[in-house]
Protein backbone atom coordinates (compact mmCIF):
# COMPACT_ATOMS: atom_id res chain seq x y z
CA UNK A 1 0.00 0.00 0.00
CA UNK A 2 0.64 3.64 -0.14
CA UNK A 3 1.55 5.34 2.52
CA UNK A 4 1.44 9.28 3.94
CA UNK A 5 4.54 10.71 5.50
CA UNK A 6 5.59 13.62 7.28
CA UNK A 7 5.27 16.53 4.85
CA UNK A 8 1.32 16.29 5.00
CA UNK A 9 1.56 16.82 8.66
CA UNK A 10 -0.19 20.47 9.17
CA UNK A 11 -0.46 20.32 5.24
CA UNK A 12 -3.56 18.24 4.51
CA UNK A 13 -4.16 19.44 1.02
CA UNK A 14 -6.60 17.20 0.04
CA UNK A 15 -5.74 16.97 -4.02
CA UNK A 16 -5.17 13.24 -3.27
CA UNK A 17 -8.39 12.11 -1.86
CA UNK A 18 -9.85 13.72 -4.92
CA UNK A 19 -7.44 11.78 -7.24
CA UNK A 20 -8.03 8.53 -5.51
CA UNK A 21 -9.87 6.14 -7.65
CA UNK A 22 -11.38 3.81 -4.49
CA UNK A 23 -11.93 6.82 -1.76
CA UNK A 24 -9.18 5.04 0.59
CA UNK A 25 -7.70 8.26 2.03
CA UNK A 26 -9.28 10.43 4.48
CA UNK A 27 -10.26 12.21 6.60
CA UNK A 28 -11.68 14.73 3.77
CA UNK A 29 -12.31 18.70 4.13
CA UNK A 30 -16.05 17.53 4.09
CA UNK A 31 -15.71 14.79 7.33
CA UNK A 32 -16.04 14.92 10.68
CA UNK A 33 -12.59 14.22 12.47
CA UNK A 34 -10.85 16.60 9.56
CA UNK A 35 -9.90 18.96 12.31
CA UNK A 36 -9.14 17.02 14.47
CA UNK A 37 -6.15 15.41 12.87
CA UNK A 38 -2.26 16.30 11.55
CA UNK A 39 -2.52 14.72 8.46
CA UNK A 40 -4.64 12.63 5.68
CA UNK A 41 -3.71 8.62 6.12
CA UNK A 42 -4.36 5.73 3.33
CA UNK A 43 -6.59 2.64 4.27
CA UNK A 44 -3.77 0.15 3.17
CA UNK A 45 -6.48 -2.69 3.04
CA UNK A 46 -8.26 -0.50 0.06
CA UNK A 47 -5.01 1.13 -1.33
CA UNK A 48 -4.86 -0.64 -4.99
CA UNK A 49 -1.36 0.25 -5.55
CA UNK A 50 -2.39 2.59 -8.18
CA UNK A 51 0.01 5.50 -7.89
CA UNK A 52 -2.45 8.23 -8.61
CA UNK A 53 -2.22 10.32 -5.27
CA UNK A 54 1.44 11.01 -6.04
CA UNK A 55 2.24 13.30 -8.62
CA UNK A 56 -0.79 15.28 -6.99
CA UNK A 57 0.39 16.04 -3.94
CA UNK A 58 1.98 18.91 -3.39
CA UNK A 59 4.35 18.29 -0.62
CA UNK A 60 5.18 15.36 -2.00
CA UNK A 61 3.63 13.20 1.11
CA UNK A 62 3.15 9.97 -0.17
CA UNK A 63 5.42 7.16 -1.03
CA UNK A 64 4.75 3.32 -1.93
CA UNK A 65 5.59 1.56 1.36
CA UNK A 66 8.74 0.27 -0.08
CA UNK A 67 9.94 3.35 -1.43
CA UNK A 68 9.06 5.16 2.32
CA UNK A 69 12.33 6.53 3.63
CA UNK A 70 13.63 5.12 6.56
CA UNK A 71 13.23 8.37 8.83
CA UNK A 72 9.58 8.20 7.97
CA UNK A 73 9.39 4.34 8.53
CA UNK A 74 6.71 4.64 11.63
CA UNK A 75 4.48 6.45 8.82
CA UNK A 76 3.46 2.63 7.43
CA UNK A 77 1.61 1.96 10.75
CA UNK A 78 0.75 5.37 11.56
CA UNK A 79 -1.24 5.60 8.11
CA UNK A 80 -2.83 1.64 9.69
CA UNK A 81 -3.79 2.47 12.90
CA UNK A 82 -6.33 5.47 11.84
CA UNK A 83 -8.24 2.61 10.32
CA UNK A 84 -7.83 0.26 13.09
CA UNK A 85 -6.10 -1.75 10.53
FE1 LIG B 1 -5.65 5.64 -3.69
FE2 LIG B 1 -4.10 4.72 -5.68
FE3 LIG B 1 -3.06 6.38 -3.84
FE4 LIG B 1 -3.71 3.87 -3.15
S1 LIG B 1 -2.10 4.51 -4.60
S2 LIG B 1 -4.18 5.73 -1.98
S3 LIG B 1 -5.54 3.53 -4.43
S4 LIG B 1 -4.68 6.89 -5.33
Amino acid sequence: AYVIAEPCVGTKDTACVDACPVDCIHPKKDESGHGDVDQLFIDPVECIDCGACVPVCPVSAIYASDDLPENWASYAQKNATHYGR
